[in-house]
């Protein structure tokens, strides 16, 4: 169940986004905490379009309610008075609830400073305050939270809410279906997450396909720091229900990459996307790996045999190759002179790509040291980076991290060096149209923009983990969604 909580500081404000939620939620989270006039329960009650949970959260649980806990009791009474499907009490407020009628009552136990190692014991508690459902909200300092969330929530005896609070606690909001939390917590919209790190019941939805994930669901994620504007997500859940796929794709924002690997397991977890920083760290966990990934030394794919080992692939490589050879409606780029710029991760795996393709691969990067290592692995050639509009090419490609977001207005190459006609290819993504490919277009460049590496690598993951080619086009439309919501 999704349960959206309602957090307006107006009585009527608080029913209209009642209605609201209907159209996404499956009950609502009446704040009275939050309001900033005295509750009107019985109005607020009144002809409600979903069951309601009503809590009245002190200050001492991370609540607003700072007035005296007699009249905060009274208000939940009332709502039981009412007929209220649930109310929410905390552990220690419990006793002075008296006469339960038909409400269902969750015993609730917040911790705002982490998620302590005594979670059982935790539980053990609630349950013996004679709730019928507990609930255990806690902040999610690190990832590894989540899994001992997630594991808690099948094992009290009763009906129980995990809540992984804040940026790293995500996964546990999106896989709580398929470890038996009793609901899930979405915002009604951005501006109205009662906690930090809830997601909208619309992504719910919309993103993680949440209606549709069970005890069955395979977890599938991007590790990453940070991962917060990643479209991985879209796309890949996009694929997952277009393909009927019983899957889910979550964002986990993991420091401690080994960490991560060693906790994970419980998630039952069968592959991952890995990015900034781990794409090394990823290399180094996986027993097998295909030989070009072991050539560029990163891999940015995972995926779990049944042995438990771990097999890695880069799917970057060929989604350069194949972005530029599609687009130039090329079945080789054999001969052709490829200017490179930058030699970090991407500037690997494009190097190696290209090389692969029998381009002639010239690398420019800012620090000259690291272009000439590169160049010697791969077999081709540098020029140093203050002559890098000296080089002739076909195809110029910028695996640089100019011209990404914020710094939009930065450009790897000059515009008064750009060869009308020749193909320019940028890897970033975000903005889609870079002033590198702004210019090119100007100058009569045709132009391949990050955005089709980006789903194509994905698409590459997907062919990877379920070993059948991707939906290209819903993998497209889902990145190109999520980068337009951020722009
Ligand atoms: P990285 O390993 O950190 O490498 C950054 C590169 O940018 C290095 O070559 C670095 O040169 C260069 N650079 C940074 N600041 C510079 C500056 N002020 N002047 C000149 N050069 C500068 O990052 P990465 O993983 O390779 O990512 C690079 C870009 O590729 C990012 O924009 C990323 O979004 C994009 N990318 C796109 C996809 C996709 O699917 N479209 C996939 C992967 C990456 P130094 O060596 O001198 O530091």
């Amino acid at each position: 169940m999704i349960c959206v909580p309602i957090v307006a500081t107006t009585n009527r404000q608080a029913r209209a986004d009642m209605k609201k939620a209907a159209a996404i939620a499956d009950l609502v989270e009446l704040r009275l905490d939050y309001l900033e006039e005295p509750p009107e329960v019985e109005m607020l009650l009144d002809d409600r379009p979903l069951p309601v949970i009503v809590t009245n959260r002190p200050v001492r649980e991370g609540g607003l309610w700072e007035e005296d806990e007699t009249r905060r009791v009274a208000h939940l009474r009332e709502a039981i008075s009412l007929g209220a499907e649930y109310v929410d009490i905390e552990h220690d407020a419990v006793g002075r609830l008296r006469d339960r009628l038909g409400t269902r009552v969750i015993i609730s136990y917040h911790n705002w400073g982490e998620t302590p190692d005594d979670l059982h014991e935790i539980a053990r508690m609630l349950v013996g305050a004679g709730g019928d459902i507990i609930k255990i909200a806690t902040l999610a300092k690190r990832v590894c939270d989540n899994f001992r969330l997630c594991q808690l929530a099948s094992t009290t005896g009763v009906a129980t809410i995990v809540v992984g609070m804040g940026p790293c606690g995500t996964p546990s909001r999106i896989l709580a279906g398929k470890f038996g939390s009793y609901m899930t917590f979405g915002a009604l919209s951005r501006e109205f997450a009662s906690a930090p790190g809830q997601i909208t019941a619309s992504q719910l939805v919309n993103v993680y396909n949440y209606r549709s994930i069970n005890k069955d669901t395979r977890v599938y994620g991007l590790i990453g720091m940070p991962v917060g504007h990643s479209v991985s997500p879209r796309m890949h859940n996009a694929a997952y229900r277009a393909c009927s796929i019983n899957a889910v794709y979550v964002p986990f924002e993991v420091d401690d990459f080994d960490a991560f690997t060693r906790g994970c397991r419980s998630l039952e977890p069968a592959g991952f996307s890995v990015t900034i920083p781990h794409k090394e760290a990823a290399f180094r966990l996986a027993t097998q790996v295909d030989p070009v990934s072991r050539d560029i030394g990163a891999i940015n794919t995972l995926r779990l045999n049944d042995d438990h080992t771990w097999q890695g692939t880069n799917t970057d490589c060929r989604a350069a190759v194949d972005s530029v050879k599609h687009a130039m409606g090329a079945s080789s780029l054999s001969g052709m002179r490829v200017l490179l710029l930058g030699a970090g991760g991407a500037g690997r795996a494009l190097a190696y790509g290209f090389a692969s393709e029998g381009a002639a691969v010239t690398i420019a990067n800012r620090t000259n040291e690291r272009s000439q290592a590169l160049a010697a692995e791969v077999g081709c050639n540098v020029v140093k980076w203050a002559d890098r509009t000296e080089a002739d090419y076909d195809i110029l490609a910028n695996a640089t991290s100019l011209g990404m977001y914020p710094a939009v207005d930065v450009t790897p190459y000059p515009r008064e060096a750009l060869r009308p006609g020749r193909m320019v290819f940028d890897t970033v993504y975000n903005p889609r149209l870079t002033r590198l490919l702004e210019e090119a277009r100007a100058e009569d460049c045709p132009v391949v923009d990050g955005l089709e590496m980006l789903v194509r690598q994905a698409a590459g993951q997907f062919s990877f983990w379920f070993d059948r080619e991707a939906p290209l086009e819903v993998m497209r439309r889902a990145a190109v969604a999520g980068l337009d919501e951020f722009a």
